[in-house]
């Protein structure tokens, strides 16, 4: 059985998720763990509950999805997967992290690229793939299909969605997309949010101000 365990991290309020099942293998998604305090906490989860780390995952690459890729790649040795068109994303965070207050942020070289015609595994696990641009040029949205959960990054919020005003964002692509991947979902799939709380694809198809079925967009 698929667990998940959200952590908050930085300044950015990002959620950070560890993904789990009954072998103890692990995949972290987009750790935003910055301060010593906030690498310890993710370590000490993983000790308490005796994982093994097998993948790190970026959504996408923006800096408060990415802040957490060297100590995690460094203490674990686990590969490190994005989609091929966040290269620039991820190569660009090094240029203006040290003006967002993040002097000690370190580039992670991707060791493999996921798309959505691939399927990720783990463990006895099988996450389907979703090819969700808009927010970010190759922002993927991870599925499961048993339990109905989707980590979705920055692309659907609650009550709201990505913001599009960042280079590679694009406000139609975005909208397009979410409704013909995520509201392709069964309705009542959690949503796990790169921010604040989750919330589940039936909701925001009906009241999602931006996508949902009153939206002026
Ligand atoms: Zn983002
Ligand atoms: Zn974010």
């Amino acid at each position: 059985m698929l667990k998940l365990k959200m952590f908050t991290f930085n300044p950015f309020q990002e959620n950070t998720y560890v993904l789990f099942d009954e072998t103890k293998e692990a995949v972290i998604f987009d750790p935003g763990c910055y301060e010593k305090q906030e690498n310890d906490e993710l370590v000490a989860f993983i000790n308490s509950e005796d994982l093994k780390v097998t993948h790190l995952i970026n959504t996408h690459c923006h800096i408060d999805h990415v802040l957490g890729n060297a100590f995690v790649k460094n203490k674990y040795k686990v590969p490190f997967l994005i989609h091929q068109k966040e290269i620039p994303v991820l190569k660009s965070v090094n240029v203006y992290a040290s003006n967002y207050g993040f002097p000690g942020y370190q580039e992670t070289e991707p060791d493999g690229y996921l798309d959505e015609k691939k399927k990720f595994k783990f463990g006895n696990t099988e996450l389907d793939i979703l090819f969700v641009p808009g927010h970010a040029p190759g922002h993927l949205v991870f599925y499961h299909k048993d339990s109905k959960i989707c980590i979705a990054g920055d692309t659907l919020f609650q009550g709201s969605i990505g913001r599009t005003d960042l280079p590679g964002g694009d406000h139609q692509t975005l909208l397009r997309a979410i409704k013909s991947e995520l509201f392709s979902l069964p309705d009542d799939t959690i949503v796990y949010p790169g921010h604040g709380p989750e919330t589940d694809i039936g909701t925001e198809k009906q009241f999602n101000p931006f996508v949902g079925k009153n939206a002026r967009t």
